[in-house]
């Protein structure tokens, strides 16, 4: 099982909307087969696994990190493939949350006599794939909060001096998390101010995550290098009162304007309609004011932060997190920190629900 959760988490970033998953047939103490499922779409763990297998897979005992699957969608069943090969035993991880399977695969394994057992290194397979479990049970994206501050949680000094608190390698860190979501988020004053490209800069990055604006009234300049630069789609989220004539101006650069119907971004309904749109994991950039929306919704999974050995001061240096925050220290959301990493001479902390 340890070998196809490595093998799964060989697909991170480019699964999307499907799960990371692993497969590897064993026969007689020997593995015959292994997989992965590598892009929505194309085959399945099991189907390359058990190809791998051939006539072999004959009284073969599958691991598997997820359930495997047992309804038609855009591949027929792994089940039934399972069944069609005669394998004996099937080990699984974790059980599929998808409500079109949830058991049934494993009931229909056992259903044509084949043995299952289940839970196997269950949690390691739920952190892996903790986006799709979390983007199927509540249909909103994963959201990760991203800042990078002086120790004395600063963004900028007075006069809004940002480049560069954190280092190198805590910058390259960033770049790497945004290959692996699908899309990012920003404020649209940090556009306007910063006029950030918002793309992942690594060598080959795996794809490039829809960049997204909060923008109630369309202020975002038509100059903006994001919505010129053709290097990835970009949504710009605006309020429902937008005349239609600025909304058209940004769709001939081929920007997609997504009004709400409500005149203010609310951030619930923002999620919805990102996990309609197939978004499974956003990640928000800022500025303090997005970051300070986000919080007080309670709607965020996890909260990376690089913190500089720098301090900065002045009561008027922007905050990594601003908007109303919450006034009782019982009300604070709290967190747990779940890893911590030095990054050249900067901190890397990540923090996720008490809960997550
Ligand atoms: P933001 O970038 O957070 O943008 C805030 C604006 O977004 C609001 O004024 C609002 O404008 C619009 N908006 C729309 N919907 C929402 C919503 N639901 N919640 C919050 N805002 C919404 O602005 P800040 O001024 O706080 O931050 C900008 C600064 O932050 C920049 O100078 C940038 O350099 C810095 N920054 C620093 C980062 C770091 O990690 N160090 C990261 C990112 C930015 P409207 O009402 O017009 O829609
Ligand atoms: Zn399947």
């Amino acid at each position: 099982m340890k070998v196809a959760l490595q093998l799964a988490e060989q697909g991170s970033g480019q699964t999307s909307p499907n799960p990371l998953v692993g497969a590897v047939v064993v026969k007689n103490g020997q593995i015959i087969g292994m997989g992965a499922h590598l892009k929505a779409g194309e085959p399945h763990a099991e189907v390359h696994a058990v190809r791998m297998a051939g006539s072999q897979a004959e009284d073969s005992t599958v691991y598997v990190t997820l359930e495997p699957c047992s309804h038609h969608g855009k591949t027929p069943p792994c089940a039934d493939l399972l069944i069609s090969s005669k394998v004996k035993r099937v080990v699984v991880a974790a059980e599929d949350p998808n409500p079109l399977v949830a058991g049934r695969g494993m009931k229909k394994l056992q259903a044509a006599g084949i043995e299952v057992v289940s839970g196997v290194l269950k949690n390691e397979a739920e952190e892996l794939n903790k986006v799709f479990f979390h983007y199927i049970q509540t249909k909103r994206p994963f959201v990760t909060l991203k800042w990078a501050c002086s120790l004395d949680g600063k963004t900028a000094t007075v006069t809004g001096e940002s480049k560069w608190i954190t280092g190198e390698s805590a910058r390259k860190d960033v770049h790497k998390y945004r290959e692996l979501h699908d899309a990012i988020l920003a404020g649209v004053e940090t556009v306007i101010k910063d006029d950030p490209s918002l793309t992942c800069r690594l060598e080959n990055p795996k794809k490039q995550p829809v960049r997204i604006v909060l923008d109630t009234h369309l202020r975002t300049p038509e100059t903006a290098g994001l919505v010129n630069d053709g290097h990835s789609p970009v949504w710009i989220i605006t309020g429902s009162e937008v005349s239609p004539e600025r909304i058209e101006s940004f769709q001939r650069k081929n920007a997609v304007i997504i009004q709400m119907n409500t005149p203010d971004i609310e951030i619930d309904n923002l999620l919805h309609l990102l996990g309609e749109r197939n978004i499974t994991s956003l990640f928000v950039e800022g500025g303090a004011a997005v970051h300070g929306s986000f919080i007080k919704s309670g709607l965020f999974n996890q909260v990376v932060s690089y913190t500089a050995p720098m301090l900065i001061g002045g009561k008027e240096a922007p905050p990594a997190v601003a908007g109303a925050g919450f006034s009782r220290i019982n009300e604070a959301i709290r967190l747990r920190i779940k890893e911590t990493e030095i990054l050249g001479d900067d901190l890397k902390i990540v923090c996720v629900k008490k809960e997550g």
